[in-house]
This record gives C-alpha cells, sequence and structure tokens, in this order.
C-alpha cells in the first residue's frame, strides 16, 4: 500500500469484478444502438478504458473535462467546462462515465451541457456515489459503488494529480492535504 493511504477502500479483485458487472448492465442498455461514450476527464480514465472493455459494445469514444477541484481536498464550488469534446453529440445517446457524484454539481452541469448539445439521451454510468455529500439532486443510472466521505485517491483519482496509477481506491491520509 502507499504510504500516503490510510486504508484500501475497494482493492483491484472488488473494482475489477463490479465493473465486469457494469458492462454487461451497458450490453444489454445499448443492445442494437451505437452510443458516445464521453470521458469526464482526468478521474474518469482508467474507470472508462476497463468499463468499455468489460462492455461487449459498438461504441465511439469521446473526451471533455469539467472541473471545479485545483490542488486542494475541498471543492471549490462551480463547475466549469475545461476542455470541449472532440466531436458533435447531436441526435446521439451519450453514455457519460464519471469518477464520483459528489456535491451533484458536475453531474448537472453536465446533464444541461449534453441538454444544450442535443444529445437523444444521457446516461450516466459513475464509478463512485457519496451520497452524504449531495447538495444538489442528481443521481447516476449505474453506480459501481456507494462510499462513505473520505477523501479518496486511485484508480484515476487524484490528490494535487498524484496516486491516479494506484490499481485499488484509498482514503488518502489527512496528514497529507493538512500540512
Ligand atoms: P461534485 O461536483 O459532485 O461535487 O464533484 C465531482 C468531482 O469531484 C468528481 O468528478 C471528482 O473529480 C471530484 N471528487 C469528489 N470527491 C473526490 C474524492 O474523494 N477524491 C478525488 N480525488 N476527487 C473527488
Amino acid at each position: 500500500m502507499h504510504p500516503d493511504c490510510e486504508r484500501i477502500l475497494l482493492s483491484e479483485n472488488e473494482i475489477a469484478a463490479r465493473v465486469k458487472e457494469a458492462g454487461a448492465w451497458l450490453e444489454k442498455k445499448f443492445a442494437g444502438t451505437v452510443p458516445v461514450a464521453v470521458c469526464n476527464l482526468k478521474g474518469s480514465a482508467v474507470f472508462f478504458a476497463d468499463l468499455l472493455r468489460a462492455a461487449h459494445l459498438d461504441v465511439e469514444m469521446d473526451f471533455m473535462a469539467v472541473s471545479s477541484y485545483g490542488a486542494n481536498a475541498v471543492s471549490s464550488g462551480k463547475p466549469y467546462v475545461k476542455r470541449d469534446l472532440f466531436s458533435s453529440v447531436e441526435g446521439r445517446d451519450v453514455l457519460l462515465v464519471e469518477d464520483i457524484v459528489d456535491t451533484g454539481r458536475t453531474l448537472i452541469t453536465l446533464r444541461q451541457f449534453f441538454k444544450e448539445r442535443g444529445a437523444k439521451s444521457l446516461t450516466v454510468v459513475s464509478l463512485l456515489d457519496k451520497p452524504a455529500r449531495r447538495v444538489v439532486e442528481v443521481e447516476a443510472d449505474f453506480v459501481c459503488f456507494s462510499v462513505e466521505d473520505a477523501f479518496l485517491i486511485g484508480y484515476g483519482l487524484d490528490y494535487a494529480e498524484r496516486y491516479r496509477n494506484l490499481p485499488y481506491i484509498g482514503i488518502l491520509k489527512r496528514s497529507v492535504y493538512e500540512k
């Protein structure tokens, strides 16, 4: 385990098993269609790659970035589109892949974004959900794990751009961000 990690919350095996289930759910949901799978960078990148390989589907991939976190562990509030999509999603079924639904502000912003861009439908899959932290009423359509209110790192999740490549999801030691 990384020395900055207080404990492992979700092991590599637990994540892999649940990602497989999420992939099976997507196969049923999108059978007969070719959705545009959108990765909300950077936190979703690792999950996105595993999830789409677990779902035997015809998909297109696109990437964007919505951000509200700087180099600290507390959300700064208002999310903004930092990097736009490469292609139009007008009239398309969109599969948005998120890392965490926390306060819900990012997801509300993205729901509005895809509506404005004329997407035909929007399905949201989130790796994690922190229901205790919700400020706006919004849910993903499929959540892999509902988790406690702690600052998490690994499997794509960072603190100040580090720890994204840890293969598990761990709780970051408070001493790392409170010094
Ligand atoms: P929301 O807008 O729902 O408050 O925040 C969603 C975003 O905040 C997530 O996409 C994620 O990037 C970031 N976030 C929320 N909780 C955590 C956490 O525990 N660890 C990390 N690394 N990022 C988090």
